[in-house]
């Protein structure tokens, strides 16, 4: 018997170290995957404007055009500069969010000066892309304060508020509304009546250029990295991101941040 147990001593172990070395190597792969992926996806964004612009180039070498057609490839030029400037920048938040410190937990910021700066950039935005805006209406049921970094709190707060103007069209109705729930985690949420999500591409939505309509998200300046920018802040800051939709019906993108980080906002001394 005595040769017997030991083999089944050594066997599970054995065992369990192989499984443990293949699943390094595949964790390995799979990142070593993504990154190919992600340079592919970066070079094939930039190359799509450049290819815009060279041949804007050419045609003004080219053409013997008026003053007015000049001046029209000149603003399409300028607005393919600009979508590369705001791919970079997206890129640089994504990896400076990756490279930095946590957040703190100390810094408290007032959801009331969170919410007021989402509100002047969206009435900006509305007012750019539709002729007769949105109804925008924004609300703050409990005056809290969220602990973490202000600038990407504000970021990620923005980024949501941005997509849901830009993908409901002009009349359309957004709702922002700050709750704290009563477990004691604050929500703060996005409603839109645009267009919805269909479910199945829910879960990608956070993918680095995972887009739903590419000439759509194109049209809107979009970079393909606002929700990976918005999960990252979120994961960050311990917080979770919930997205739900109704194709034809609208979608509610919401931030539930926990206990820990919110707090009942300081009376003002008088
Ligand atoms: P993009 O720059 O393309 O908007 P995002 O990462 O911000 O990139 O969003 C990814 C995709 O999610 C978008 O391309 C769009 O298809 C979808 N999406 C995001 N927000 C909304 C929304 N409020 N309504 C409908 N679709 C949305």
């Amino acid at each position: 018997g005595h040769p017997l147990r030991l083999s089944v001593q050594v066997h599970p172990y054995a065992g369990n170290r192989r499984m443990l070395l293949t699943r390094d190597i595949t964790a390995l792969e799979q990142a070593e995957t993504m990154r190919r992926d992600f340079v592919a996806n970066v070079s094939h964004e930039i190359r799509t404007p450049l290819t815009v612009l060279a041949g804007f180039i050419e045609t003004l070498q080219n053409l013997p055009l008026d003053a007015e057609e000049r001046a029209r490839y000149l603003r399409l030029m300028g607005q393919q500069s600009q979508r590369m400037e705001m791919l970079v920048n997206d890129l640089l938040t994504l990896s400076k969010l990756e490279g930095s410190a946590a957040p703190p937990s100390n810094q408290w910021t007032r959801v009331r000066s969170l919410l007021a700066q989402c509100e002047d950039e969206a009435r900006g935005l509305s007012g750019r892309l539709a002729p007769q805006g949105h109804k925008l209406s924004f609300s703050v049921d409990a005056d809290s304060e969220i602990s973490g970094a202000s600038t990407e709190l504000q970021s990620a707060m923005s980024n949501l508020l941005s997509n849901a103007i830009r993908y409901t069209p002009g009349g359309g109705e957004i709702t922002v509304t700050w709750k704290l729930l009563p477990d004691g985690r604050g929500e703060y949420a996005v409603r839109d009546s645009g267009p919805g999500i269909a479910a199945e591409h829910i879960p990608r939505l956070t993918e680095r250029f995972y887009r739903v309509d590419r000439s759509r998200s194109r049209e809107t300046g979009g970079t393909g990295l606002g929700l990976a920018i918005v999960k990252h802040i979120a994961q960050r800051h311990g917080a979770e991101l919930r997205i739900e939709s109704t194709p034809g019906q609208g979608s509610r993108f919401a931030l539930l941040f926990s206990l820990s980080r919110v707090r009942a906002a300081r009376a003002v001394a008088a």
